[in-house]
């Protein structure tokens, strides 16, 4: 594996200023490419299964987090309050309360659960300086969130739901789970003091594991202070484990928000929140995206897609006709003329795009391009159009091969 940061900076991913602060990484272009391409995977996978997105702001008034519970068991992970205007706003620590509020803002009927509200959201942590670095522990974040409300018979299928979601973004983005930890609490004061309603969700969260077939370990210590989460943990270059998605089932946030929605019988009832996240927030995921790869990141995600490599200065015109034919199809392409050196050193600069697409003297005449792949894998020369519709299908399908060899590729 690779150490991120280092990467980072030779690649032209993030960046950091003393100026802007510790914690708090700027996108580079090559690295919001990257960003970008997992958030459209991400919104376009959750509305296929159901989710609807809300956007909400990254602040909120104190009193907010003290009906969610927030202020009581987790202000230490929190910015001071700010006055304004004789209010106290703070920055968010999660996106929960915002949902609830959202889910209020009318009356609900049970035909309208599981309601799925997602977002991919901005929030902050109070992290002390001495354990911030590169993307992995940041001040503030975009998380790939989401709230389902459903009823509590619904809760478990949708946490299931949830966690097969997980595994299909987790193989589109070719990393793997390092282990599975039933994360449930510890001793001191920072849990909600309910042990009813631990049981009630604890026994929800294993009976999700047990039907996904999942091996898992509890963690002791580890629980969100309103609920148990199944967290998916991964491994970093340094073989750090840290959280990158969870699922949790809250009792507790719809009591304080005194949620509710009319069933079937008329009467009222009390909705369960599913809390899920997918991929976590864009930084960490990222961050070990970059680990993961070593900055060969799948087709779909990389900054840059295919690289056009003219052998003469003779073939520019058609290795310009060739980006502007791949980037009017949607790709992330650039041409390396040949100004910037022999064939042989700028393949080795492009080392790490997915896709070369070579013109010769032989290919320009024919309206042909020769590809060939980041692994060394060379494809026999093709028309233009077809070479970048064949490598768009790829992309489409968030696959992380780089070449498809059936006919349905071929056609
Ligand atoms: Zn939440």
């Amino acid at each position: 594996m690779y150490d991120h940061r280092r990467l980072g900076r030779e690649l032209e991913l993030f960046g950091t200023d003393p100026l802007i602060g510790a914690g708090m990484p700027y996108w580079l272009p090559a690295g919001a490419a990257v960003r970008h391409a997992l958030e459209e995977y991400l919104r376009e996978l959750e509305r296929r299964a159901g989710y609807q997105h809300v956007y909400s702001p990254v602040l909120g008034k104190q009193e907010l987090y003290e009906i969610s519970g927030h202020w009581e068991h987790y202000s230490q992970d929190m910015y001071p309050p700010m006055s304004i205007g004789g209010e106290k706003v703070v920055l968010r620590p999660s996106l929960c309360p915002h949902h609830a509020l959202i889910y209020r803002s009318r009356g609900r009927s049970y035909r309208e659960l599981p309601l799925r509200l997602a977002e991919l959201g901005g929030q902050c942590r109070a992290e002390l300086s001495g354990v911030l670095g590169g993307l992995t522990r940041v001040r503030a974040m975009q998380l790939n969130d989401a709230h389902i409300f459903c009823s509590e018979d619904q809760a478990a299928a949708e946490a299931l739901d949830a966690l097969r979601l997980m595994s299909r973004a987790y193989r589109a983005l070719g990393i793997k789970p390092a282990r599975y930890r039933l994360s449930l609490p510890g001793p001191g004061g920072k849990y909600v003091d309910n042990s009813q309603l631990w049981q009630r969700s604890g026994d929800m969260l294993t009976g999700v594991l047990a039907s996904a077939g999942l091996p898992y370990e509890p963690g002791a210590g580890e629980a969100a202070f309103y609920g148990p989460k199944i967290d998916i943990q991964v491994a970093d270059s340094a073989d750090r484990e840290t959280t990158l998605s969870t699922v949790q089932i809250d009792l507790y946030g719809p009591e304080r928000f005194d949620l509710d929605y009319t069933g079937a019988d008329g009467g009222r009832h009390r909705p369960v929140i599913v809390h899920r996240s997918i991929v976590g927030s864009m930084e960490r995921a990222v961050g070990h995206l970059i680990e993961v790869h070593g900055g060969a990141f799948p087709g779909w995600l990389a900054p840059v897609q295919i690289v056009v490599l003219p052998i003469t200065g003779a073939q520019a015109a058609d290795a310009a006709a060739f980006a502007s034919l791949a980037a009017e199809r949607g790709l992330r392409v650039e041409v390396a003329g040949a100004d910037r050196g022999s064939l042989g050193s700028r393949i080795r600069d492009a080392r790490l795009v997915p896709y070369q697409a070579i013109i010769g003297e032989r290919e320009a005449a024919a309206g042909h391009a020769a590809l060939r792949l980041r692994s060394g894998r060379r494809v026999p020369p093709m028309p233009v159009a077809q070479a970048i519709e064949r490598v768009a299908a790829l992309v489409a399908a968030h696959t992380t091969e780089l070449w498809d060899d059936s006919d349905a590729g071929a056609a």
